[in-house]
């Protein structure tokens, strides 16, 4: 048994997180009911720094060192909605930052294998996700634009970072059938585009204006 005060505050986190699905996603159009339960349950607050806890299920960003932050909850819902996940497959995120995006794949999918360039994230995510028993994520140090070819291909791949073109390993590593997911654009703002490979051929469908961090190194290329 908790001690009240955690109790009530354990309430109020799930309170907020309720608030959170209804408010900032389903009114706004998310309809995927298994995104919006895997939202509903992953306990976003723990992956935001001890400072920012308060803040985390606010209608934004939350900064969480290195200068990144864990993308809002509406992106999160709209790019994992994309990719039309349902239960079997494998997924690659690339740019785990906190951790939080890779958890709630990992409720949604079979497995999920995610990387981040800076070591200090990739540690903290490890970290959490293992506290927080989510098993079925593989978090990898390594710079995102090569992707992951060692488990490759993916039936989804998710980026969480923008860059000004598509990284070519990234589309080979999407199975056939498969989707990629990425904000596409400069620091000014981006569009978030879905990718869908069909044997050899790869279409591209540009949706919704988004802004996200760089994907660090696509910059001077
Ligand atoms: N999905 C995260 C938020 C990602 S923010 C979450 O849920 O918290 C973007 C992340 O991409 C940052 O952590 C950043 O360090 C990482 N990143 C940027 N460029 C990268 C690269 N080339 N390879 C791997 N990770 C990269």
């Amino acid at each position: 048994m908790w001690p009240r005060r955690n109790r009530s505050r354990a309430n109020d986190d799930r309170t907020a997180r309720l608030d959170m699905v209804r408010n900032q996603l389903e009114r706004r159009g998310i309809m995927d009911e298994r995104v919006l339960q895997a939202m509903r349950e992953v306990p976003r607050h723990v992956f935001a720094p001890a400072k920012r806890r308060h803040e985390a299920y606010g209608d934004h960003p939350v900064p969480i060192g290195e200068v990144q932050t864990i993308s809002q909850p509406y992106m999160v819902a709209v790019m994992i909605e994309y990719l039309r996940l349902r239960g079997g497959e494998r997924v690659l995120e690339i740019g785990t930052g906190s951790g939080y995006q890779a958890a709630v794949l990992s409720r949604l999918a079979a497995e999920v294998f995610t990387v981040e360039r800076f070591s200090s994230l990739a540690t903290g995510a490890r970290l959490v996700l293992q506290q927080l028993g989510y098993e079925n994520v593989q978090v990898v140090q390594a710079d995102g634009r090569q992707g992951f070819a060692q488990r490759s291909p993916y039936n989804g791949i998710v980026v969480a970072a923008a860059a000004p073109f598509i990284p070519v390993p990234l589309r080979l590593q999407v199975a056939d059938g498969g989707r990629l997911v990425i904000p596409v654009g400069g620091p000014e703002g981006q569009r978030l585009v879905i990718v869908t490979r069909q044997g050899d051929t790869f279409i591209e469908e540009k949706t919704v204006a988004c802004r996200f961090v760089p994907l660090l190194g696509t910059d001077v290329e």
